[in-house]
């Protein structure tokens, strides 16, 4: 019996690579942040690819990356088949994983979880994706880029549930006051992620503002979360299978107990959350906020510094969404009911110009550090 089981498992993960792999076309699933789970050759130029998410229920948010490649130069059709999600992301295209351009495609007009669309393709292989690759390769270079040039140091929070390095960078002042930013819960939200680059990157540079700020606050940065998700290209859930933005109350997972043990630790020793955020992507921008009567201090912060967002951008409208959900298990509402502070949860639109996430972001964060600085630090106790 033991003997038949291992002859059926291997035979499994034999067959999976080759699925993808045909007379002339390969599909290649086996890189960071890769995801196609199956493949069929339709007729000699169709293929149909299956995506499946890592476990369910799951939010509606289908990612799919892979790379393609021919030995004969051709144009290749495809249809994306989601299961358990419908079509969410753009289709991308890069040559070097790098630089994207949109695939023009078709929806299916029965079916809202498939859409195909054209590919040339020849030997050297393409990446195709649901948005820009931002792998956990990237969060290294990024942070050790920001630790060279300012004046955060970086250190490891923690592992994830897989053993992955779970970073963290602080810039250190005299006080006691700390800022908090946590990104990329969600693996696939990217556009949260392109807007906390430059969001952190505003913090750390050496001009008036930053260095005015960073000498009253301390700024922790948790850029990746998720480094198992992202690396598994999950839709949504850490390697466990759980949506780590939801488990904020219950703190089961390892990714969030690290973070909760870390501000319980700053508290323990004197320190004071003063405000939080996290970076997520969803369908338009939008804000979500406490409410203002919530019981968190100040209570205008967040209205005040949104508001003065608003008056400053062009091209983008804030969306300012107040909620209250005790039982969630959101960052947000773990940080109003765990340290009776502002926190905001910043969410891109998944198909915002990139110039415009950058622009707002520097100026968020611009605008931010100058809120926070106009608050004086019994405000943030609720005692004035
Ligand atoms: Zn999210």
């Amino acid at each position: 019996m033991k003997t038949f089981l291992i002859g059926v498992m291997l035979l499994c993960f034999t067959s999976s690579p080759s699925a993808c792999e045909f007379d002339n076309v390969t599909f290649d699933n086996k890189f960071s942040t890769a995801r196609l789970t199956a493949c069929k050759e339709l007729a000699s130029d169709r293929y149909l690819l299956i995506i499946k998410p890592e476990n369910t229920p799951i939010n509606d948010s289908a990612w799919y990356s892979f790379k393609v490649s021919s030995k004969a130069q051709s144009v290749i059709n495809v249809t994306l088949k989601y299961t358990d999600g419908n079509q969410r992301y753009l289709p991308k295209i890069s040559s070097d994983g790098e630089s994207w351009e949109y695939i023009p495609f078709k929806k299916n007009r029965r079916h809202e979880n498939k859409i195909s669309f054209d590919l040339k393709v020849d030997k050297t292989s393409v990446w195709v994706a649901g948005q820009e690759i931002i792998n956990n390769e990237h969060y290294i270079s990024w942070n050790e880029e920001l630790v060279q040039k300012t004046a955060f140091k970086l250190a490891v929070l923690g592992k994830s549930e897989e053993g992955r390095n779970i970073y963290q960078l602080h810039s250190s002042s005299q006080s006691n006051e700390w800022l908090v930013i946590v990104g990329r819960m969600h693996p696939p939200e990217i556009t949260g992620a392109l807007a906390l680059f430059p969001f952190v990157g505003e913090f750390s540079i050496n001009q008036e503002l930053p260095n005015k700020f960073r000498e009253r606050f301390n700024v922790l940065v948790i850029p990746n979360l998720n480094p198992d998700g992202v690396e598994k290209g999950n839709w949504r859930h850490n390697a466990n299978g759980v949506d780590l933005n939801r488990d904020w109350v219950t703190l089961k997972q390892r990714e969030t107990q690290l973070v909760h043990n870390k501000l319980q630790e700053i508290e323990a020793r004197g320190g004071k959350i003063i405000f939080a955020i996290d970076f997520h992507s969803t369908r338009g921008n939008v804000f979500y906020t406490m409410p203002t009567d919530y019981g968190v201090f100040p209570p205008l912060l967040v209205n005040n510094w949104l508001k003065e967002l608003d008056r400053l951008s062009k091209n983008f409208n804030v969306v300012i969404k107040p909620g209250n959900n005790p039982d969630k298990g959101v960052f947000k509402q773990y940080i109003a009911d765990n340290y009776k502070v502002q926190a905001v949860t910043y969410e891109m639109g998944d198909n915002e110009n990139r110039k415009i996430i950058t622009s707002i972001a520097k100026l968020a964060a611009q605008t931010l550090m100058t809120e926070l600085l106009k608050t004086k630090k019994e405000q943030f106790l609720g005692d004035n």
